[in-house]
């Protein structure tokens, strides 16, 4: 089960390696504290009755175009930013000699291995040769599983998934999970849609992975033949794959079995063996997220010459090693990844890239000194009373439904009571000492910082629940909900301007961080998170009748959303994915919902004097619409619209606040204004 998260980052460039690359493009002035409230932001030449957003953010969208070493530029991604150079701060002192505690000497020594080109461009292709070597060496299936198993214990992702996660019947023991994947591309559709941009996106793609066997050393025409082979590989296990939208249903993914059940369905992936081999302990029963995709995967591996799968498994290996290798590898995996898919212009500069890259490879050490130098108790403290006022709110609003039965409140109650509230960061901190980190060796660093990562969820595996572990590093600006923890977490980095701000009022605070809290809470109760009980265990709480009205309330809030447009250019218009986006949608919606009734819980009725010429009411729903001032690429929009459950700024903006009777009341709007949804769409 995925945690469900408030935003997704890029999906192609969260690759294990951070993007290399030798020249410094640009220095960029080190961002200013970001405001909460920014009223240069509005276009007052905008009615907010009719586009909201618009109005929240019309001038920032114009005065804010996207760096040329972003995809997309929004006020979370000023906030990361901005976190991006604390963290430089505290990388450059822990790289440079002198008395460093364990902890800053590791990721210190990380980043020094980063940000030392010269080795990294002595080295060339070589970090690949002992994956190469052992790929060569393959002359059987069963050692070809053998590999797969020693590239995923290794982070690379090949062929399927195995990883650990809690069982959906019994959250208290976490188990093995097989699932599919193996995929290069960000979703199945890349493979087979028909669509002209589609099929560029594969003639593209194919190019790319030509272009990256010759750099490892092969010859322009076997290359080409090899690229073929790879698509051809993939596009078989996308054929297998289930889709994004069906993936939701948490019933979809749930097939419980004996390992022993799995290796007969599917005997060519050698599973008793990989199970061994794998470095994970010893299991007899585990889930099987997608069986049907074990199954014809298993009639390929039968078909597909053992030489085609050896293709794959080293263009697996060259792709995710690409960005640590040399500036050849790094320029052309951005080309693909950055320039063609995302519309990204520029690459990060090279020290970004490796904070980042630090922060992926050991985030719970580098997050360990980020607490100490910006979180204090005091933030702890107040975010937790903010949470505690939404859960209030939240407990209100559920007495207030009246299609709900008084069974499924008591549930409901029940589960809202025992979500566990995780603020800032972990109680304990992750142990990297067994990690070895070389300050020569970049590539080293990132297989074993991946392979500790790897070992570290293995072993979970037929153990109690880690509820304690977070999934997030503390400089994160994100925040999640776990439907099989029953937790909401809100890591150090989001919580600071604009999401809160101690020198802003409750209106502005509530509009900000309190949608946030009120959006991961909402996500227990969306159309994924009402499947799982108050421990987290996949099982109906609901009575037939109650599930009959949520569903017909989530099937409104589909509709609304599939009617809005994702992108429209030259290449055609898309449309938002009103079933992928669901959960999100209706967090957002119930989020602006209980945030505001928490915020009326404060202010109560008397008239509050307004501030910049703006009542309490509208500047918490300004505060909101700006949270979601972005600009995004055409290419990036395209890939969010089929990989990210998440709407699009403007969507989250003026889809939900049509829906909202306080928000027309605030702003006075009259019925038949656009933002004035004459049907709304209610949840909760
Ligand atoms: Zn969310």
């Amino acid at each position: 089960m995925r945690i469900r998260i408030l935003f997704v980052v890029s999906l192609l460039l969260a690759a294990a390696f951070c993007l290399a690359q030798t020249a410094e493009t640009s220095t960029p002035e080190r961002p200013k504290q970001i405001p909460s409230f920014d009223l240069t932001a509005i276009d007052k030449t905008t009615d907010p009755c009719v586009d909201f957003y618009q109005y929240s953010c019309g001038n920032w969208i114009k005065n804010n175009p996207i760096p040329a070493d972003k995809s997309r530029w929004g006020r979370f991604n000023e906030l990361d930013e901005y976190n991006v150079y604390i963290l430089r701060d505290i990388l450059t002192v822990a790289q440079a000699p002198g008395q460093h505690t364990p902890i800053q000497e590791k990721v210190g020594d990380f980043y020094a291995s980063c940000m030392d080109e010269a080795t990294i461009e002595r080295k060339g292709a070589t970090p690949l040769e002992p994956g190469m070597a052992r790929i060569a060496a393959i002359k059987s299936r069963p050692q070809l599983i053998s590999q797969v198993a020693h590239m995923q214990a290794n982070g690379i992702q090949t062929l399927f998934s195995f990883r650990s996660s809690p069982d959906l019947h019994d959250s208290r023991l976490t188990i093995a999970t097989i699932d599919q994947g193996g995929l290069s591309l960000p979703d199945r559709d890349y493979y087979l849609k028909d669509d002209a941009k589609s099929v560029e996106t594969r003639q593209k793609f194919q190019e790319h992975v030509k272009k990256m066997f010759e750099l490892a050393g092969d010859r322009p025409d076997v290359a080409a033949v090899q690229a073929k082979t790879v698509l051809a590989v993939e596009t078989g296990l996308a054929k297998a794959a289930m889709d994004r939208t069906a993936r939701r249903d948490p019933k979809n993914i749930d097939h419980k079995m004996h390992a022993t059940e799995i290796a007969a369905l599917a005997p060519n992936f050698e599973l008793t063996q990989y199970f061994t081999e794998s470095g994970a302990p010893k299991f007899t029963t585990l889930n099987v997220g997608n069986p049907d995709f074990f199954k014809q995967v298993n009639g390929q591996l039968a078909t597909v010459p053992l030489d085609d799968w050896k293709t794959y498994l080293r263009w697996r290996t060259i792709d995710t090693y690409a960005p640590g290798l040399s500036k050849d590898f790094v320029d052309a995996d951005f080309a693909f990844k950055g320039l063609y898919m995302t519309g990204q212009r520029e690459i990060e500069p090279r020290w970004k890239r490796c904070v980042k890259s630090t922060d992926r490879n050991l985030g719970m050490a580098l997050g360990e000194l980020y607490v100490d130098k910006t979180f204090g108790l005091e933030g702890k403290e107040r975010t937790l009373k903010l949470v505690q006022a939404i859960e209030n709110a939240m407990h209100q609003d559920l007495e207030q439904l009246s299609w709900m039965s008084d069974a499924t409140k008591q549930q409901a109650y029940a589960k809202l009571t025992a979500i566990v509230n995780n603020i800032g960061y972990p109680d304990q901190w992750r142990d990297y000492s067994t990690v070895v980190v070389k300050r020569d060796d970049y590539v080293g660093n990132v297989e074993r910082a991946s392979a500790f990562e790897v070992k570290r969820q293995y072993n979970k595996i037929d153990k109690p629940t880690d509820r304690k572990d977070w999934s997030m590093t503390p400089p994160t600006v994100n925040a999640y909900y776990r439907p099989t923890m029953n937790d909401i977490n809100f890591p150090a980095g989001i919580l600071q301007a604009p999401f809160y701000s101690m020198n802003m009022d409750d209106a502005v605070n509530y509009g900000g961080i309190g949608v946030v809290i009120g959006h991961e809470l909402t996500h227990g109760f969306d159309d994924q998170g009402r499947k799982f009980d108050a421990e987290g265990n996949l099982k109906d709480w609901w009575t037939a009748e109650d599930a009959k009205e949520f569903e017909k309330r989530a099937s409104c809030t589909a509709d609304e959303y599939s009617s809005f447009v994702a992108v429209k250019d030259d290449k055609g218009e898309v449309h938002l994915n009103g079933r992928l986006t669901l959960g999100e949608n209706t967090a957002d919606n119930g989020g602006l919902k209980l945030a505001y009734m928490a915020l009326m819980n404060i202010i109560g009725s008397t008239p509050a004097k307004p501030i910049d010429g703006y009542t309490p009411e509208q500047r918490f729903f300004l505060a909101y619409g700006q949270i979601w001032c972005q600009n995004v690429t055409p290419q990036q929009s395209r890939v969010l619209a089929i990989t990210d459950p998440h709407s699009p700024g403007r969507w989250r903006v003026s889809g939900a606040v049509q829906n909202s009777a306080a928000f027309q009341k605030a702003w006075g709007c009259k019925e038949g204004q656009p933002m004035v949804r004459e049907n709304a769409c209610r949840v909760w």
